[in-house]
């Protein structure tokens, strides 16, 4: 996917993301659809793909490298709630036989965490974290003083816009929800700043 800061299209793209719905217009007039989705992308950090791995050396010159990366635009980044760098698999962790958490106790997590939001939600019209406005995320977002002050020394010192001040919250309210804990404390803040995107500038 194509998205560069300076085409119409990526406006287009950023829009329906938040607004969830998409407009198309043509000649004779235009329409409006519903478009609520979830998107899921996947890219190599590099032309050849090696970028930060620690067993293959990149052959990419590092402007090279800045600008792969950046043709998916910064506003469109902004968007994006969760970025998962996803690194080599030894051997050893591919054959092992333990298989991790099964599936079965993740999936009762998560469902608890849902339970937990719709009783949040309840009379609201809102299902689940990710559809709070700025507002809602004031009113249901209660976080640590600790949670708060690690936020602040991060909106700083990343220099993280507005949107990404509230996904950070909304996410860390799921993490949260997902540890059945009422209040936003500071590792759930540490967490959610870990899926903000980090880019070879
Ligand atoms: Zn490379």
């Amino acid at each position: 996917m194509s998205c560069r800061s300076s085409g119409t299209h990526c406006w287009r793209y950023c829009a329906s993301l938040e607004d969830k719905k998409v407009t198309i217009s043509r000649a004779r007039g235009s329409l409006t659809f519903p478009a609520n989705f979830m998107l899921v992308g996947a890219m190599n950090p590099c032309p050849c793909g090696y970028y930060g791995d620690p067993f293959h050396q990149c052959t990419c010159n590092p402007g090279l490298v800045s600008r792969y990366q950046k043709r998916i635009s910064g506003p469109f980044m902004d968007r994006v709630d969760i970025f998962i760098e996803v690194p080599h698999i030894d051997y050893e962790k591919l054959s092992d036989k333990c298989l991790g958490e099964e599936t079965k106790k993740v999936q009762a997590r998560v469902t608890a965490a849902r339970c937990r939001q719709q009783q949040r939600f309840n009379g609201t019209g809102l299902t689940s974290n990710n559809e709070m406005t700025p507002a809602e995320v004031r009113e249901f977002c209660q976080t640590e003083e600790d949670a708060q002050s690690l936020l602040k020394v991060a909106m700083k010192q990343l220099h993280l816009s507005a949107r990404a001040f509230h996904r950070i919250l909304k996410l860390a309210l799921s993490i949260a929800d997902l540890e059945n804990s009422d209040i936003i404390k500071a590792h759930h803040i540490a967490e959610a700043i870990q899926y903000r995107p980090r880019r070879a500038v």
